[in-house]
Formats: structure tokens, C-alpha cells, sequence
């Protein structure tokens, strides 16, 4: 018996790091999976590599920030599975800059991809979850959408968006079966953190008192947790984790 036994998942930005992970765990656990990227090439190969470990899964190619796309994912996700139970809204871009240095350019595409992306994953998800009477959107904030450090303001922004519309959405439809929770990791080991100046790494590793990144798989077992009726009485919280760095 697998964990999401029965259960149809979309995973966004799954293309690699943490939402590959997820892909791979949720499908490991039973469920049938749609991993969705701008990473073709890189997507169609994870979705693949579920498939030959004998797992279900397809891609299909989503910008996050593109209500279209939204759109024809969901449509061919219920065409295919016929339902639609899970929604990681994982996707998402790391953005440097503080207030004066963050160009207004670079403001919009942050909050485009990491909070629009979260709102309109909602936005066509969840009436597909309606109409199961049931549903879990797990929508991938960060420590830095509790915390701010100079440095991040477009990040830290769109994060603190996440942590709060999600309160809100489960709120909206905590009556109507569909549940709504944000995951916050700290540093993770990551193609994200892979590409950071190592000094900022560093910083961020001293500011974490077990002293290391966290694993993908350390994020994708708190989704999972989520994602399935384990779950089923949690929705508007925060699931942080992050080697204790928020603790401190
Ligand atoms: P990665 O950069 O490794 O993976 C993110 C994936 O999302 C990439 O494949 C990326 O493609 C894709 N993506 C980017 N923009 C879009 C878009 N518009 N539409 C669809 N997909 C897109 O990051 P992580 O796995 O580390 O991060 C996953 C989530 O976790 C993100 O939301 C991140 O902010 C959050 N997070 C990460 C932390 C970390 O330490 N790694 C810490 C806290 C939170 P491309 O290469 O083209 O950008």
C-alpha cells in the first residue's frame, strides 16, 4: 500500500531539485503524477526516469506565471487521470537585489513566477480538486517568507505572499475538502543554492544551527506528509523545514 494510493498529482518546476524529488516520492507512494517545467528536455527525462522505476507519470511543459498553460495542464491532467487530488506549487526563481538594486524589471519577474505562479496554480487547480470534494495544494514558500535578510527584497516579497495567500485560500476552502499549506525549507542542496556565490552559502550554513543543507528528500517527505490524508486535519500551516534556522 502506497501512501497516495489512487491519488492524481502536479508538480510544478519538477524538472530537477526539489520538485523532481517530490515527483519521484509521490510516485514511489502510488500516485500518478504530472511533472511540469520550462525545462523540456530536463522534464520529459524525469517523468521518464518515474516511468522506468515503474512508477505512472507524464510531463507536460508549464510556465507557472502563464494563465494559459495553467489552463491546458489541468485540462489534460483530468483528460488523462480523470481527477486531479494534489497540487505542489513548486516552481520558483531565487533573485538577488536589495530595495535600491533590485531593478523594477527583476521585482516583476520574481513576484510573476514565485507568487503569481502560486495564485494561478490555485486559481485552476483547486476547481478541478471540487469537483472530488477533496484536494491538497502544498505551495513551497521559504524561510525567507518568515524571516528577512538584506539582500532578497523581490524574494523575501514573494515568498511572505505564499506564506499568507495560502492562509487565506484554506480559509476559502477549508468548508469544501480541499486543504492548503505552506512548506518552508532552509538551504537546500539544489541546482538554486548549487549556482550561489559560496560565500552566501556559507553565511546561510552558519546561520543554521545543525551546520549543513538540508536534502531534497528532507523537503519531499514534509510534502508527502501533506499531500496525503495523514494530513487531513492541517490546513493554513506552516510546515518548516530548515535545520533550525528559523528556531533561532
Ligand atoms: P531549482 O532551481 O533547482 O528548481 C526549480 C525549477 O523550477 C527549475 O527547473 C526551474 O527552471 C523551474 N522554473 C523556473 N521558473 C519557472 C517557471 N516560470 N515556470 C515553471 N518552472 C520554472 O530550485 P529548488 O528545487 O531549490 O527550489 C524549489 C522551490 O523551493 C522554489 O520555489 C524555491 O524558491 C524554494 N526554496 C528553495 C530553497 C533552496 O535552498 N534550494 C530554500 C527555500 C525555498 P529554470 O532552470 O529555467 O529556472
Amino acid at each position: 500500500m502506497g501512501r497516495l494510493d489512487g491519488k492524481v498529482a502536479v508538480v510544478t518546476g519538477a524538472a530537477r531539485g526539489q520538485g523532481e524529488t517530490e515527483a519521484a516520492l509521490f510516485a514511489g507512494e502510488g500516485a500518478h503524477v504530472v511533472l511540469t517545467d520550462v525545462l523540456v528536455e530536463e522534464g520529459q527525462q524525469a517523468a521518464d526516469r518515474i516511468c522506468a522505476a515503474g512508477g505512472e507519470a507524464l510531463f507536460v511543459k508549464l510556465d507557472v506565471s502563464s494563465p494559459d498553460e495553467w489552463n491546458e495542464v489541468v485540462r489534460h491532467t483530468v483528460q488523462t487521470y480523470e481527477r486531479l487530488d494534489i497540487l505542489v506549487n513548486n516552481a520558483g526563481i531565487a533573485v538577488r537585489g536589495g530595495v535600491e538594486s533590485t531593478p523594477v524589471e527583476e521585482w516583476d519577474r520574481c513576484l510573476d513566477i514565485n507568487a503569481k505562479g502560486v495564485f494561478l496554480g490555485m486559481k485552476y487547480a483547486i476547481p478541478a480538486m471540487l469537483q472530488n470534494g477533496s484536494g491538497s495544494v502544498i505551495n513551497i514558500s521559504s524561510t525567507s517568507g518568515i524571516v528577512g535578510y538584506p539582500g532578497g527584497t523581490a524574494y523575501h516579497a514573494s515568498k511572505g505572499a505564499v506564506r499568507i495567500m495560502t492562509k487565506a485560500a484554506a480559509a476559502e476552502y477549508a468548508k469544501r475538502g480541499v486543504r492548503v499549506n505552506s512548506l518552508h525549507p532552509g538551504i537546500i542542496r539544489t541546482p538554486m543554492t548549487d549556482n550561489m556565490a559560496e560565500e552566501r552559502t556559507a553565511g546561510i550554513i552558519d546561520r543554521t544551527p545543525m551546520g549543513r543543507k538540508g536534502t531534497p528528500m528532507e523537503i519531499a517527505y514534509g510534502a508527502l506528509f501533506l499531500a496525503s490524508d495523514e494530513s487531513s486535519f492541517v490546513t493554513g500551516a506552516e510546515l518548516v523545514i530548515d535545520g533550525g534556522m528559523t528556531a533561532v
